[in-house]
């Protein structure tokens, strides 16, 4: 049995082994040793955000069934996207796949933020007025449809290995939780591992209410876009203890912090708000 065999027999279970592992992780993690104290009760945020996340999934199932890996397995059998046109040893397939999927990613993030139609899908996520493994999950129904477009449009243009789809969706599954976890990682630790990888520290920086910040540290997994496309900023002004996280107009937990509340943010005010390319800088960055 070769390695994409494997993988697509198991597929399921090694998904779920992969979320829920790495979710009781970074939840043991948080609860012994938090980074900063939560603002709502634990109970009400997991309640909600998780119930955010299920509703997502099902949504997902119902729409596209055979997901990304349906996807890729279509493009092959098509001889669609660069890697199935181009013959191209396994190893350079699947390393080419995460780095460029995760370009896509990257990309994608910044233009949410930047279409002001999109930042309304997309600041359900930036809404939660805390910052835990549950916020890595926390994006409007929406926003995950329009995600899973793009992700298919990449696949067709990339036609990727159906073995570098799925390494590609666990490690991005697993790098979220991971990086958008209420803990404290050893400064020294952390200068290096975010040279490979995107840490809590450096994803925290997006979640500020600041303007300035949130237009930083994109990446969800690797952290070099950032770096390379000038996106990448080290630590919050406030300090990772007193800046403050969300957004600046939705605050109260009526507003961000329950499920039909956050269902319904994308349609509450007039598309004039904050967004990336319309926002009033308050003071210079630039040297
Ligand atoms: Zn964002
Ligand atoms: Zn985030």
């Amino acid at each position: 049995m070769n390695l994409e065999d494997l993988i697509m027999a198991h597929e399921i279970p090694i998904r779920l082994s992969f979320f829920f592992g790495i979710f009781a992780v970074m939840a043991v993690w948080e609860v012994l040793a938090p980074r900063r104290r939560l603002s709502v009760s634990r109970a009400v945020r997991w309640g909600n955000n998780l119930a955010l996340v299920f509703l997502n999934s099902f949504i997902l199932r119902l729409l596209f069934p055979a997901a990304a890996v349906g996807m890729a397995l279509f493009a092959r059998e098509e001889g669609w996207g660069l890697l199935n046109y181009f013959a191209v040893p396994e190893a350079v397939a699947l390393m080419a796949t995460v780095i460029a999927m995760d370009l896509v990613i990257y990309l994608q993030h910044v233009m949410v933020h930047a279409v002001p139609l999109l930042w309304r899908l997309h600041r359900v996520h930036h809404a939660d007025p805390d910052f835990d493994v549950t916020t890595g999950a926390r994006f409007h129904p929406l926003e995950i449809i329009l995600s899973m477009l793009i992700k298919f449009a990449t696949i067709l243009v990339l036609g990727p290995p159906v073995v570098g789809v799925v390494i590609f969706e666990v490690l991005l599954n697993v790098t979220a939780m991971f990086n958008h976890a209420n803990v404290r990682l050893p400064e020294q630790l952390d200068r290096v591992l975010r040279l490979f990888v995107v840490t809590p520290d450096m994803h925290r920086v997006h979640h500020s209410v600041e303007d300035d910040e949130a237009n930083s540290n994109f990446g969800f997994n690797l952290p070099w876009w950032d770096r390379l496309l000038g996106t990448y900023r080290d630590q919050p002004r406030a300090g990772h203890q007193a800046m403050t996280i969300g957004i600046h107009r939705f605050r109260t937990p009526r507003e961000v912090s329950w499920l039909p509340a956050m269902l319904w943010l994308p349609f509450k005010g007039r598309i004039t708000a904050y967004a990336i390319n319309r926002r009033q800088w308050g003071e210079s960055d630039e040297p």
